[in-house]
């Protein structure tokens, strides 16, 4: 039996190179080796913005754009919208009766989302349950690999846990989902943060070439480098490691380090080097959005087909499990 891969992606901004780099270059590596299921999380995006839900319905949609425009092929993976799933809220039903208040509120991102998101109000049940709501996600298709970085892995363990209880105290229905640790590349944004939409330092997939070169002019650097004459130090620079992330060409990468701590190099230079990077890299992806674009058939077609597959599979879970706990 080949494993069943299980993996969502909330649609709360749209896709910037960070999301390129560290997930959906993942996603579409592992579709040739796995049989996968990827849906838009609308309804997680719905616990932290449901104040303004506005441009959920416009995020879902760019989502499903680059998805499609960066490789996510529909006729290998199961591409669908949770939302278009109502067997995720009756699956996330079923196991938020067996599933303790205190392992929820043990789940260290909960803790940290509540003090570090601010000018939010995050004391709501579905945003305390919203692991309860990932582990239906899971299991509702039977997902046996879920790709997680390190920091991600108590929120695996609290559905494995959740997943032993369902099997011990009704049947062992579910198979309990193994992490499949993934190293995602560190991407810093213009700021030389991390990049996140929150920080508004992204450099998005839907970018033009022009928006692209203009945010790399203004990205931050060795902060000791102040004249051009001044040597500097890749290691402690963000454009360096943006080089290495992307990538740039080897040769430009040696260049680049060498370069730069004898000052041959400016940062002006340094910086169109790592744009033409990201330009050649995002190229591709941006003529292949514009044919979707013009072929909205092409995208709805693709979520039907993917839509119909995936309930297949969910009804059949839904029925087993009710029939398990006698309901
Ligand atoms: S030359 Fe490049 S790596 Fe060196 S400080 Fe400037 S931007 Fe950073």
């Amino acid at each position: 039996m080949p494993k069943r891969v299980l993996s969502g992606m909330q649609p709360s901004g749209v896709l910037h190179l960070g999301n390129l780099l560290g997930a959906l270059d993942n996603f579409i590596r592992l579709q040739a080796e796995h049989e996968c299921f990827y849906f838009i999380a609308d309804w997680h995006a719905l616990s932290t913005n449901f104040e303004d839900t506005s441009k959920i319905r416009f995020y879902v949609r760019e989502m499903l754009l680059d998805w499609l425009a960066a490789g996510l092929d529909p006729d290998r993976s199961t591409l669908f919208i949770q939302s278009h799933m109502p067997e995720h809220a009756v699956l996330h039903l079923l196991l938020s009766m067996i599933t303790p208040v205190p392992w929820l509120e043990r789940n260290p991102t909960y803790k940290e989302k509540q003090e570090n998101i601010e000018g939010r109000d995050l004391s709501t049940f579905g945003f305390l349950g919203y692991p309860v709501l990932q582990a239906a996600d899971i299991l509702l298709y039977k997902g046996n690999l879920v790709p997680v970085g390190v920091d991600q892995l108590p929120h695996l363990e609290l559905t494995r846990e959740i997943t032993r209880r369902f099997n011990s105290l009704y049947k062992p229905i579910f198979p309990e989902p193994q992490a499949l640790l993934t190293e995602f590349p560190k991407v810093p944004g213009t700021d030389g943060r991390k990049m996140s939409k929150s920080y508004n330092n992204t450099i998005n997939l839907s970018d033009s070439e022009a928006q692209v070169r203009a945010k790399l002019k203004t990205m931050v650097t060795d902060p000791a480098r102040v004249r051009r004459t001044d040597k500097g130090n890749p290691d402690v620079c963000p454009v360096f490691t943006l080089h290495k992330a992307v990538p740039s060409p080897q040769p430009v990468i040696d260049r680049v380090n060498r370069e730069c701590r004898t000052a041959e190099i400016g940062c002006i230079d340094c910086k169109k080097l790592s744009a033409d990077a990201i330009v050649g890299r995002l190229a591709p992806i941006w003529e292949n959005r514009r044919k979707l674009e013009q072929q909205p058939r092409r995208v709805e077609e693709a979520i039907e087909a993917g839509t119909a597959r995936a309930r297949a599979v969910a009804r059949e879970t839904i029925a087993e499990a009710s029939e398990a706990m006698q309901v």
